[in-house]
């Protein structure tokens, strides 16, 4: 029993360390056994009170519904304290072309996405009618800046699906509040000074300028993305993948809404710029806004002007003259592994490629969640779950990487160095030009992913593929398994008409839904 794995020690107390308190603690802590000798488990989290949080991420996937629900937490009182919003998924202006084109990453799947692929069928009509509009009724509810719920749907429950949009300082606060009060989590507010190991190279215990040495049996270095104990103390490189994905500066601001009745947008807006892209968060009482690029592609004034355009263009001359802009560098890219001898990173300190399809706060989900569950029952085990936890997330971190280029190469934009460099065959990964070319001729499917728990299922590739107009070569009347679909597809999509007109009546707007974060007006 001498070196079971029981005392937790989190360093660092952003979004990452207070998540991850949450998700693990409330596995493992039992409020009957209020004594430490009791039940054995103890989780401690040491933040600086000096350095600040990255305090940018604003928008999460669905998965953090069940993330909440799981910790414990009311929905309605998340809503309230963290300034939360909906969010139904991305939809992105400009990336196609260059000129207003627009096409939408729903959260919600096709129509009968488990038996049915809409997609082939969707060939036949694709002149008529975008593709998420035809399999999904989201895009409409998101045109229309409608809620994903009615005002009596259950917490968590919804008509279509949904994440969030929210204040990340307010969340880390809020998480704070619940992991100290609810699940038995120390909180220490000091600096860290030193990391003492033992002999084998584990940590044994970490000084600060305020307590004793803390100990430990498993640190988890949530210290942002300078890594202070995966990268700084155990020296494990940071792998850039910039050879891929280019963006690694951003300039982020917050904008009022011009009046009190502005719509509440229902996903992230994001809109291509010359060597990058706008991301616009619509929260209850003010917009995220914030301006990602590659500064091998644009001068950081060239950068400012694009965005302040923005702001000026859709809040006002006045908006983009008040709008204070904050400036924050990252080199794209994760660590070599994540989980070295007693210590796993999480978060920034892990690694960050950019903020598009918001992959941060889930991997923080995914990486806390795993250690939950398979929390190695000794110092023995330690080496193999940390073996399995490193396959994983190196897979995870390739699919990201995949999925987000694949953002990139479809675009016909010409218009700029940055555009053309990203649709180079030498920046493009082997495993994502593999798939492209198997879906120049038949359709993404459940057969395209490999993993039960893939992050991105078939269907988001389908929402970018066919949103950006890419084309399959294939003539659905020519396979058998097509051709006896073809009538349940046409009836699928008139169902999906209908439910989208059934919903666009039903769902009130995001502003009307307001009674959710009344106590933040
Ligand atoms: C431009 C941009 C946009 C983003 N948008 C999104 C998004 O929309 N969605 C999303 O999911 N993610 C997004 N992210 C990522 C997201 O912001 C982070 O993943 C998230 O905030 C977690 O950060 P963190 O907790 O790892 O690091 P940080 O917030 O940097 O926290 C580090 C913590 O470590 C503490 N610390 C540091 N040194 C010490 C020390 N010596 N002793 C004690 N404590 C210490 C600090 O005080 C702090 O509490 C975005 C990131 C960027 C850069």
């Amino acid at each position: 029993m001498g070196d079971r794995v029981n005392r937790i020690v989190i360093v660092g107390g952003g979004t990452a360390g207070w998540l991850s308190a949450a998700i693990i603690a409330a596995e493992h802590y039992n409020p009957q056994n209020q004594s430490a000798a009791e039940s054995g488990f103890q989780l401690c989290l040491i933040e600086s009170p000096d350095i600040p949080t990255i305090g940018v991420g604003e928008g999460t996937w669905p998965s953090m519904r069940s993330t909440l629900q799981k910790i414990g937490v009311s929905e309605t009182d998340f809503f309230r304290e963290c300034s939360a919003s909906f969010k139904q998924g991305t939809q992105f202006w400009g990336w196609s072309t260059g000129n207003d084109d627009c096409y939408v990453h729903p959260f919600t799947v096709p129509h009968k996405y488990s038996d049915t692929n809409l997609a082939p069928h969707w060939q036949n009509v694709r002149d008529q009618v975008k593709f998420a509009d035809a399999v999904c009724p989201q895009s409409q509810v998101i045109d229309n800046q409608l809620a994903p719920k009615q005002i009596t749907t259950p917490e968590y429950a919804f008509n279509v699906n949904y994440g969030y949009h929210l204040d990340v300082g307010k969340f880390a606060d809020f998480l704070r509040r619940h992991c100290t009060e609810k699940l038995g989590v120390v909180h220490i507010s000091a600096n860290m000074t030193a990391i003492n190991a033992i002999d084998t190279g584990d940590i044994a215990s970490i000084s600060t300028d305020t307590q004793s040495d803390i100990s430990g049996d498993l640190f988890i270095d949530c210290s942002g993305s300078r890594a202070l104990l995966l990268g700084e103390h155990f020296k494990i490189p940071l792998v850039s993948r910039n050879k891929y994905l280019f963006n690694n500066s951003a300039l982020a601001a917050q904008v009022p809404y011009q009046t009190a009745e502005d719509p509440i947008q229902s996903c992230t807006l994001s809109t291509a710029q010359s060597a990058g892209w706008i991301w616009d968060i619509g929260l209850p009482t003010r917009r995220g806004v914030g301006h990602v690029y590659a500064s091998d592609y644009i001068a950081e004034q060239d950068a400012k002007k694009e965005l302040l355009n923005y702001i000026a263009a859709t809040a006002g001359e006045q908006a983009a003259a008040d709008a204070s802009i904050r400036n924050i560098t990252f080199d794209p890219g994760h660590r070599e592994k994540f989980w070295h001898r007693n210590c796993v990173a999480i978060g920034m300190s892990a690694g960050f490629i950019e903020p598009l399809e918001v992959s941060a706060l889930v991997l923080v989900e995914l990486s806390a969640a795993m250690i939950a569950e398979q929390l190695p029952a000794n110092r023995q085990v330690m080496d193999l779950v940390a073996k399995r936890f490193n396959q994983k997330f190196l897979y995870r971190w390739d699919r990201i990487i995949d999925f987000l280029k694949l953002h990139y190469i479809l675009t016909k934009r010409r218009d700029s160095e940055y555009w053309r460099a990203n649709c180079e065959a030498s920046s493009i990964p082997d495993s994502l030009q593999d798939l492209l070319d198997i879906w120049q001729y038949q359709v993404p499917w459940h057969r395209d992913t490999t993993q039960i728990d893939e992050m991105f299922p078939s269907a988001s590739f389908q929402y970018v593929l066919y949103g950006m107009d890419f084309t399959t070569e294939i003539n659905p009347l020519q396979r058998r398994a097509d051709r006896a679909t073809a009538e349940v597809a046409m009836a699928l999509f008139n169902e999906n008409a209908q439910r989208a007109g059934q919903l666009k009546a039903a769902l009130p707007t995001n502003r009307e839904l307001k009674i959710l974060w009344s106590d933040n007006e």
